[in-house]
């Protein structure tokens, strides 16, 4: 849990050094230093840079100069200043943190460990991170830069998203985190990570850990830290249809839950002999296959397969190649949907309705080939 090197140890000697010379020493939030003001910055600097960041935490701390402020503001007041800052969780979560300062601290921000990683939208790193940057407590501190610094100087293999992967970079960092000048260290290393062990081209020339880095001696860099490893997805398979009528297109809306819940789509069928089924029941002899394509989902793979027919126009000349002749005549079909709201859509005259991405590609594409 805590640092357990000593600051003569070479690591954490050269990451000083190096910081004292090149380190970062006078972003606003390092300028007379609180808890609240770092605690504030740490947040708004998950996933995001340092320019990104300023501009907001200076209107933030303008607004809200202490806890108290930010906690009997409303979520809206807070939610208005994040705007543009993205991951909107986080500024609930300090909103909600703000409230639990105010009222189970007295508006003071607590200084033990277990009571600021308890906040909410406060991991180990963060609360490591303000500790260590106002007080000097020797907490070391593991986010994004510090992984791949140590990553690449360690050859850690695999996915720091892995808990084994990420429990080695958490005894990693507490192996050289230095017990003294802690602040000064944990700055060096997110200073190491954004400026010099970058994630593309590293300037291992200017690198102060060059000495002992496994990465560089190996020129290994681009391995560390590994990728996500990717899932194989489970595949499925889709015909949709595209009945048109008079320049429209016939939409229906799915069911509220689950895929593309709400949203408008084409009928869907689980062969081809079944939308060829329906076809064939609703009169229609003839159909073209567009080209099918691959939508990916987090959890599966879809195929879809489009089918475009004409209500309207059943007599189109055999020999138009890209016209096929729906053959049999069976009598059950299986439409996919069972939907209350169907209608025409006018493609070119849309509703603002709720359109799966599929389909809105789709609707293009009929757009295009209906109109030129
Ligand atoms: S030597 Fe290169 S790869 Fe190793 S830590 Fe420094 S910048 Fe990163």
């Amino acid at each position: 849990m805590l640092a357990k090197s000593s600051p003569q140890a070479p690591f954490a000697q050269s990451v000083l050094k190096w910081y004292d010379q090149f380190g970062r020493k006078h972003l606003p939030w390092q300028r007379n230093k609180t808890l609240y003001g770092v605690w504030l910055s740490e947040v708004m600097l998950q996933q995001t840079q340092v320019v990104t960041v300023i501009p907001y935490f200076e209107r933030f701390i303008k607004t809200f100069p202490n806890v108290t402020e930010l906690a009997n503001a409303s979520l809206d007041e807070v939610l208005h200043l994040w705007t543009g800052l993205g991951y909107y969780a986080r500024a609930r979560n300090l909103h909600k943190a703000a409230q639990k300062v105010r009222d189970e601290f007295n508006g003071i921000f607590p200084t033990s460990f277990e009571q600021v990683w308890a906040l909410p939208g406060v991991g180990r790193s963060t609360a490591g991170a303000i500790l260590s940057s106002v007080l000097n407590q020797p907490y070391p501190i593991l986010d994004g830069n510090v992984k791949r610094v140590l990553a690449r100087y360690f050859s850690v293999e695999g996915w720091p998203g892995e808990k084994k992967v990420e429990n080695r970079l958490w005894h990693l960092t507490e192996e050289v985190t230095p017990t003294q000048y802690v602040s000064d260290f944990n700055q060096g290393m997110m200073d190491i990570g954004a400026m010099i062990c970058t994630r593309t081209k590293p300037k291992c020339d200017l690198c102060p850990l060059k000495k002992g880095c496994l990465a560089y001696k190996n020129e290994s860099w681009a391995l560390f830290p590994g990728k996500k490893p990717k899932k194989m997805l489970p595949e499925r398979e889709t015909y949709f249809l595209i009945l048109s009528k008079n320049g429209k297109v016939w939409l229906e809306q799915r069911e509220n839950s689950g895929l593309w819940g709400g949203l408008f789509c084409f009928p869907q069928f689980e062969s081809r002999e079944d939308l060829l089924t329906y076809l064939s029941n609703e009169g229609i002899s003839y159909y073209q296959s567009w080209p099918s394509f691959r939508h990916t989902f987090s959890h599966f793979h879809l195929d879809i397969y489009p089918i475009y027919a004409e209500q309207d126009n059943i007599q189109i000349e055999q020999e138009n190649r890209d016209w096929r002749k729906v053959m049999e005549k069976p009598t059950e079909y299986k439409p996919s949907l069972s939907s209350a709201v169907k209608y025409w859509y006018d493609p070119r005259n849309p509703e603002q309705i709720g359109l799966a991405q599929p389909v809105k590609n789709l609707l293009m594409q009929f757009v295009r080939n209906h109109y030129g």
